[in-house]
């Protein structure tokens, strides 16, 4: 607990800007403390030295009657009317016993021996002053205890008063008194029994104070004008922060948020989060074909395409939700739900009106949800473990599970997604290794004659011996290695390991058996595809005219001119092709019409299930009626049932591949085989 404030202060101190500001203000009030208090102690000695004035005039005074009385003999009456002679006329003086009893008076008035005080009102420190002062007897109560109590604030006061009254044009406004009161101040004189008093004015004019006040603006100004401006600074800086945050919190296409914010934000809403009725869900948003869309209508209708989502989502989520881009036209959500259902009918309603959002153009969408378990919730420590990117690829993993499948557009990530995905995962740690270690097998399932039932070709076929997992048959590998692309270097293995066999049944004199080889519709990219076919087979020394590479269909969906094009070039090269699977999926007649194919293999699902048989008969009798006459061979696969083959024989198929004859064997099983066959 102790540890995690500490981080937390830590954390505050390194992100937070308010330290700093917090320190400048500190230092900004020591500062005006420390000149305030020079000011006003300057201030209260400009009144002192005026009090100070007084007294040093008390002290000459009492020098001079000393020196009268002890040089020249005289008594301290006589000193004293001849001292007052030098005196101006408002200033008394008298003269009293020790008792303080009055034995002579110059003057109208007398001190006030009963109120007297050694003034001072030099701040901070208050030195007293080294004589007594004290006013006159003869005013009243108040204004006696109020002249004694002479303070500063009272002056200003008065200065500022006369400021704003004064008229600026009277030339002598800095003259005018702010204060003018006649003290006695107690005179030191070396004579014991008798003590004498001087009366003189304290007058401070405006001049005075108003020095003091321009300190103070001084002060105000030095110390205010950088403060000011460092303000201004320190709060652009706050500003230019908070662009800079939002700037590396922006996506750069739609303008909102984009994913270091989202992984951010999801982190602290879950970390926040109390209420344990609900649970927060993960969501991949997809817009299906989008790479189409572009193509349609341009990227620039693209990206306005995905700023109208990123708009869209804005409204649609609530409070404690939060969403970005996470690329191309792929948004992660992290939306609060209550149940499974709820969840799924919210992104249901979230999908419709998405596809409505552009009008006259179409368009769908998909979305995968990861549910964050109910336990995540419960445990603050638990929730802060959760790796948002990784639930998000779950969530990816769930959509993907749904790639191709009509109608369904919403799927949530369960165990056997999770398993799946461990696999795939396992799969491609262990791929790279496996190819190294010689894992991957060539195994050869023969292709019969209907009719002699002699082997007359075979389809190699890879097997990984996995020393962990044993056989690992090939649909577990093959799409994880066609969605990472590994597959390229697989088929270039298999058909380097059948090249390699070749050459091997001619240096063992062996009977020369066409091998097909799969050929993924992933390697249909390259443009010197069929070169690099070529020099792999050449470099094992064997005839080209033996090998049969085997499409699949969906490989004559990309692009067709390039694809043309490549198999135009293994034609030249001595090739020969065959489309794999045909029948399956959508069937494009179109592909036989433009491509020089010279095999065609019929997909296995035409000799599944006995319902249709009849109707699938017929297809399958006009499919190879049409094949011979645009002069193909035809291989039926998957074949299982004496009458299947029978009913092929009839037809007139060329080849049959199927368990009823053989299952894929090992290559050593296969030479057995071709031997017994002869
Ligand atoms: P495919 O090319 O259509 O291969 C035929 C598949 O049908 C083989 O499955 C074969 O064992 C199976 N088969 C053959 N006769 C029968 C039968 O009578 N009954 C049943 N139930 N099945 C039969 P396999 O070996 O599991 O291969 C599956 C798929 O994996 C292949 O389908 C092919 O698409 C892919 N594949 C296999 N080896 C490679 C390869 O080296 N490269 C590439 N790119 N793909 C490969
Ligand atoms: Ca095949
Ligand atoms: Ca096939």
């Amino acid at each position: 607990m102790k540890n995690q404030k500490k981080q937390k202060r830590k954390r505050f101190y390194k992100k937070s800007i308010w330290p700093s500001i917090v320190l400048f203000v500190i230092f900004m009030a020591s500062c005006a403390g420390l000149v305030t208090t020079f000011v006003a102690s300057f201030q209260g000695y400009l009144v002192d030295s005026k009090i100070s004035d007084i007294q040093e005039d008390a002290r000459n005074l009492g020098r001079m009657i000393d020196f009268n009385r002890n040089e020249k003999g005289k008594t301290i009456f006589e000193t004293v009317s001849y001292v007052q002679a030098y005196l101006e006329e408002e200033k008394s003086i008298c003269i009293t016993n020790e008792r303080e009893q009055i034995l002579q008076q110059i003057g109208d008035t007398v001190p006030d021996f009963e109120r007297t005080e050694h003034i001072s009102i030099f701040a901070p420190f208050r030195v007293r002053t080294p004589y007594r002062m004290m006013p006159d007897l003869d005013l009243r109560k108040e204004k006696r205890d109020s002249i004694l109590k002479l303070s500063f604030q009272e002056i200003v006061r008065r200065s500022l008063e006369e400021l704003s009254d004064s008229s600026y044009e009277d030339d002598r406004w800095m003259e005018k008194p702010l204060y003018h009161e006649y003290y006695w101040v107690e005179v030191p004189i070396k004579n014991p029994g008798y003590r004498v008093y001087y009366r003189d004015a304290l007058t401070i004019v405006q001049k005075d104070v108003f020095f003091m006040n321009l300190a103070v603006l001084i002060e105000l100004v030095l110390l205010g004008v950088p403060t000011v401006l460092l303000f201004v600074n320190v709060w652009s800086s706050i500003a230019m922060q908070k662009r800079m945050v939002n700037l590396l919190y922006q996506d750069p296409v739609t303008g909102g948020r984009n994913w270091i914010y989202f992984l951010e934000h999801s982190k602290k809403i879950l970390c926040q989060f109390r209420n344990t009725n609900h649970t927060y869900a993960i969501v991949n948003l997809h817009m299906i074909r989008y790479q189409d869309y572009c193509a349609c209508y341009g990227s620039r209708e693209g990206e306005e395409l995905l700023q109208k989502i990123d708009g869209f989502l804005r409204i649609s989520i609530d409070r404690g939700e939060t969403f970005a881009r996470f690329a191309k036209a792929d948004f992660g959500l992290l939306l609060r739900s209550s149940s499974k259902e709820q969840c799924e009918k919210r992104l249901k309603k979230m999908l419709v009106e998405l596809t409505g959002i552009k009008k006259d153009k179409m368009m769908s969408f998909s979305a995968g949800i990861y549910l964050l378990h109910p336990a995540a919730n419960s445990k603050r420590e638990k929730r802060r473990q959760i790796n948002i990117d990784q639930v998000y690829h779950f969530a990816c993993a769930a959509r993907g599970t749904m790639r191709g499948k009509e109608g369904e557009y919403i799927k949530v990530f369960d165990q056997q997604i999770l398993q799946e995905q461990l696999w795939k995962n396992k799969v491609e740690e262990t791929m790279e290794a496996a190819l190294l270690n010689g894992e991957f097998k060539l195994y050869l399932q023969p292709k019969y004659h209907p009719v002699t039932e002699k082997i007359v070709g075979a389809e190699a076929l890879v097997r990984w011996i996995s020393p962990t997992d044993g056989m690992i048959p090939p649909g577990r590998f093959i799409p994880v290695f066609e969605e990472n692309g590994f597959i390229t270097r697989l088929d270039d293995y298999m058909i380097g390991a059948v090249a390699k066999l070749k050459s091997e049944w001619k240096l063992m004199g062996l009977k020369q058996i066409p091998v097909s080889v799969n050929v993924s519709r992933v390697n249909f990219v390259k443009e010197d595809l069929a070169e690099h076919i070529c020099h792999l087979v050449d470099s094992y020394g064997a005839d080209h005219a033996g090998i049969e590479l085997e499409l699949t269909e969906s490989a004559f969906f990309g692009n067709k001119e390039l694809l043309l094009q490549i198999l135009k070039e293994l034609k030249l090269y001595g090739f020969t092709i065959s489309m794999d699977d045909f029948g399956a999926g959508y069937s494009s007649l179109n592909s036989l019409k433009d491509l020089p194919i010279d095999v065609l293999k019929l997909d296995m699902d035409f000799f599944r299930g006995e319902d249709e048989k009849q109707r699938g008969e017929i297809v399958v009798k006009e499919t190879i009626r049409l094949a011979k006459a645009l002069h193909m061979k035809i291989v039926a696969e998957g074949i299982e049932k004496k009458e299947q083959v029978e009913f092929l024989a009839e037809q007139g198929c060329d080849m049959i591949q199927g368990y009823y004859f053989a299952k894929p064997m090992p290559v050593e099983e296969f030479n057995e085989r071709v031997k017994q066959d002869c």
